[in-house]
């Protein structure tokens, strides 16, 4: 039996790692990206290895001309590929709109929009006109940033990700009729490595503290939404976007 696969953009730490071990649990063979975080990507491995699930890793930035073809090529490798995650996201130091550089605006958007829209077009290119085997969805992660616009941190990174729930929506209507399901997950602050990598790693603590639940939330919480979007149970969601923000709106 031709193995089922999925695909996840940048697993190695944060919740791409808990989307890749939720899905090996679930029993897909999955392939994962990273662009430097090589022990990271070590990690996910054997967190992987160790519940005797099937994973692989490739380093692949989702802005190389070539990325969303090496790593749906990479997925094809492995068996038949049902589902593709966006998960890599960056956003720059944090700070107003009035100190941000030009290439910062230029890499986020790069990174979270157009690398997620360049996968989406490579999936759907290969998915639409083949024979249904199963269920294939997308889910693209995205931000309540896409709605708060988060004033005063990252205006850009807020912009880029409310591309990404304009992409969801009107890419779930395109290609219905083919049985390709293509939803968004929008996180609140959520505990991982980004907000030092902003610049204040003090931030999921501070921020999540005045969220309505009144703490961040953890990776797992997100990765979990993102596998429900995959299964059968959400068989007729499509052009959704869900909030698992802790009543932040
Ligand atoms: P994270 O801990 O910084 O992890 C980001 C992952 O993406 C890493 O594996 C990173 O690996 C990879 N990555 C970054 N740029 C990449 C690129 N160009 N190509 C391929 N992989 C790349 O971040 P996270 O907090 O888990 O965030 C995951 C997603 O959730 C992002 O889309 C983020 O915007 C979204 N989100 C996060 C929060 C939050 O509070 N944490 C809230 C809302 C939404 P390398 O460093 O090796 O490239």
């Amino acid at each position: 039996m031709t193995r089922t696969v999925a695909l996840v953009t940048g697993g190695s730490r944060g919740i791409g790692r808990a989307i890749v071990a939720r899905l090996v649990r679930r029993g897909y063979s999955v392939v994962f990206t990273y662009t430097s975080d090589e022990a990271g990507a070590t990690e996910t491995v054997a967190e992987a290895a160790a519940s005797g699930g099937s994973v692989r890793a490739l380093r692949c930035d989702v802005t190389d001309p070539d990325g969303p073809e090496r790593m749906i090529a990479a997925s094809e490798d492995l068996g038949d590929l049902v589902i593709v995650v966006n998960n890599a996201g960056v956003t720059g130091p944090i700070g107003p709109v009035a100190t941000v550089a030009d290439d910062t605006v230029a890499r986020v958007l790069d990174v979270n929009l157009v690398g997620a829209l360049r996968v989406c077009r490579e999936v759907v290119r290969r998915w639409e006109g083949r024979a249904v085997q199963a269920d294939r969805s997308i889910v693209n992660v995205s931000s309540i940033a896409a709605r708060t616009g988060a004033p005063g941190e990252y205006v850009w990174y807020a912009a880029s990700k409310a591309g990404v729930e304009a992409l969801t929506v009107g890419l779930a209507k395109e290609v219905a009729a083919a049985g390709i399901r293509v939803n968004a997950v929008s996180p609140g602050t959520t505990d991982t490595t980004i907000h030092a990598r902003a610049g204040r790693s003090t931030r999921a603590a501070e921020v999540g503290a005045r969220s309505p639940l009144g703490r961040p939330a953890n990776p797992d919480e997100i990765a979990a939404a993102v596998e429900w979007l995959t299964t059968s149970d959400a068989g007729y969601v499509t052009g959704t976007v869900l909030d698992v923000a802790g009543g932040v709106r």
